[in-house]
């Protein structure tokens, strides 16, 4: 899986244009006739470990990644921010592979009306060095909304210097579109969590109550002019060689995001990731992304056997999750006429692997 870093010279502030777009620096913006040597780098943002529900300690929990061709994975323990030190002295390679410092802020929220009574606000926090515990006795928050939740978990993430990351909106049915309109710009979004029982397409019920696929709430909150950046996470929890053998278990090695930066360091990922110069993917590789407010362009990577003959489908989806224009074939570029309120793409291939890029918001 090593060649799908692609090394390249591209202008990288000219895609750190495209997902925030105003929010984007003047400083930054004069900068965008400097080339600089960039590559992709293959990361996964949500992982556990023994030092809380995963199975493996985390030295085995980073090999396995470093193993298996990522460059970098954030261990995200529930209320524990594991010593990511002691593992990167053994396995940190320079612009080859790094562990960086993260927790999942396990928060829930006691609602009687939810299924089980109460609902799941979790989010991770990648890069903060101490725990941030949620509100409540073992973590159930009373008397509270599930905005007030995330404004305070978000909040503390980003004032310790961190990157929040919205998790798995519909584990346990629990995010509606009302509770993430006060998350701040340019915060992380799981459009695809990797554990099997997240209800990552949305789905009805019995009594007709229907929640959207995440990728769906994303569109909507998007359509609010909430510029959230999607993400693919594997949320691991089993490493063993079994778990590779069950469909309903945990393992890595699902979703992950592509992100590009000059360098592997955690400050470089974080920028990048920052300002929306990634993609997240389950399988779909791209070569080239290229973004500004005038276009997309990217062009998929080939299968990497000749008898694998798969086909890709790339949709543009602007406002209202509409979709702008379906191209098919390992090459796509979508010219912005202005009136899409953001255009973004979601690629998938003849076997249901997919990569999203990041919204490109048009005036
Ligand atoms: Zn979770
Ligand atoms: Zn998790």
């Amino acid at each position: 899986m090593r060649d799908w870093k692609r090394v390249g010279l591209v202008v990288t502030t000219l895609a750190m244009a495209t997902a925030l777009g105003s929010a984007l620096a003047p400083a930054a913006r004069s900068q965008s006739n400097v080339a600089a040597a960039t590559r992709w780098y293959r990361g996964n943002t949500h992982t556990h470990t023994l030092a809380s529900d995963g199975n493996a300690p985390a030295l085995d929990v980073a090999r396995w990644y470093k193993t298996h061709g990522y460059d970098f994975v954030v261990i995200t323990d529930h209320e524990v921010v594991t010593d990511v030190d002691p593992l990167n002295a053994q396995l940190a390679e320079p612009d080859k592979f790094l562990v960086l410092r993260g927790q999942e802020i396990t928060q829930k929220v006691l609602d009687p009306s939810a299924q089980d009574g109460r609902r799941q606000a979790h989010v991770v926090a990648i890069g903060i060095t101490n725990p941030i515990l949620p509100l409540g006795e073992k973590g159930i928050a009373t008397g509270t909304t599930m905005a007030a939740v995330y404004d305070r978990n978000v909040g503390a993430v980003r004032a310790a210097g961190g990157l929040a990351q919205i998790n798995h909106p519909n584990f346990r049915w629990s995010v509606r579109e009302a509770d993430l309109l006060n998350v701040p710009d340019s915060s992380l979004y799981e459009v695809w969590n990797g554990h099997p029982w997240v209800n990552n397409l949305g789905g009805r019920d019995e009594a007709g109550r229907v929640a959207p696929s995440a990728e769906a709430l994303w569109d909507s909150l998007l359509t609010r002019g909430k510029v959230l950046l999607g993400v693919a996470t594997d949320d691991a929890h089993e490493y063993q060689p079994a778990a590779f053998e069950d469909p309903l278990a945990t393992h890595p090695g699902r979703a992950w995001i592509m992100v590009r930066a000059a360098t592997l360091s955690a400050s470089a990922l974080m920028a990048s990731i920052r300002s929306g110069d990634f993609y997240a993917s389950t399988g779909v590789m791209l070569d080239d992304y290229q973004a500004s407010r005038a276009k997309i362009q990217l062009r998929i990577a080939p299968p990497h056997r000749p008898e694998d003959v798969r086909r890709y489908h790339t949709r543009f989806i602007g406002r209202g999750g509409r979709v702008l224009a379906d191209v098919y074939g390992r090459t796509a570029t979508y010219e912005m006429k202005g009136n899409e309120g953001y255009v973004r793409a979601t690629i998938t291939d003849s076997n249901g692997l997919q990569a999203w890029t990041q919204p490109v918001f048009v005036k």
